[in-house]
């Protein structure tokens, strides 16, 4: 077998097993939500959950490889509406092995009400980056909403896309995945504490200590 294949092999794999897990978890319901991952090192080609698909029983089989230019290069079926999404994201962050985008109801809460995500737990700065902030709105699977997720993303691994849901990033699919839990459990925690009364952020210093943490963790994965 040629390494490109294997490559892809183990990609398809990979999003399978996280599009499984997401399922499992609670994250993505319905034919809502997707999983990528990069094929190889550096290339521009990537294996995503198919279109209109419940990420529910999904096997190696069913997944899509796509090349630089979206088009199937691998699988039968046509791959997730969010593939330009996807491909920015790809496109401008080297570090990143694997995409998760769910719809998962407190991430989308934060979405309808335009709110960003502030460090409200520990490990939250640690595992993403900081605050996870929301994009502008643009209509799903638009060019536009690739742009806007992107520049509300940066070098973080988690956005709230507005009045729609949320996109995690990470080295791997199952990191991605762990990403998306985290901003999920950060999103419920904001919300349910904002009913209880103003939302406390952690202290300056420990947001600045623990993004400095997760800028070394990306570095060591990303090369950079
Ligand atoms: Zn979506």
């Amino acid at each position: 077998m040629s390494a490109a294949l294997a490559a892809a092999n183990a990609a398809k794999r990979e999003v399978a097993e996280t599009a499984r897990k997401a399922w499992e978890l609670g994250l993505v319901r319905g034919a809502s939500g997707n999983v990528s991952a990069r094929v190889g090192v550096g290339g521009g080609f990537f294996a995503i959950t198919p279109m209109g698909r419940r990420c529910e029983g999904l096997t190696e089989e069913d997944i899509v490889v796509v090349d630089r230019g979206l088009e199937p290069v691998e699988g039968n079926a046509a791959p997730s509406s969010e593939s330009l999404m996807h491909a920015a994201i790809y496109e401008r962050r080297p570090d990143v092995g694997g995409i998760v985008h769910t719809h998962a109801a407190y991430s989308s809460a934060a979405a309808a009400a335009g709110v960003d995500i502030p460090p409200i737990v520990d490990e939250m700065a640690a595992a993403l980056g900081g605050a996870v902030r929301v994009s502008e709105y643009a209509p799903p699977a638009s060019e536009a909403l690739a742009e806007r997720v992107c520049a509300a993303l940066g070098g973080r691994n988690a956005a709230i896309i507005r009045n729609h849901g949320a996109v995690a990033v990470g080295a791997s699919p199952l990191l991605a995945l762990d990403a998306a839990a985290m901003t999920e459990r950060a999103a419920k925690i904001f919300v349910l504490a904002s009913i209880l009364g103003p939302v406390g952020r952690l202290p300056d210093d420990v947001v600045e200590a623990e993004t400095a943490i997760f800028e070394m963790r990306k570095g060591l994965a990303g090369g950079g």
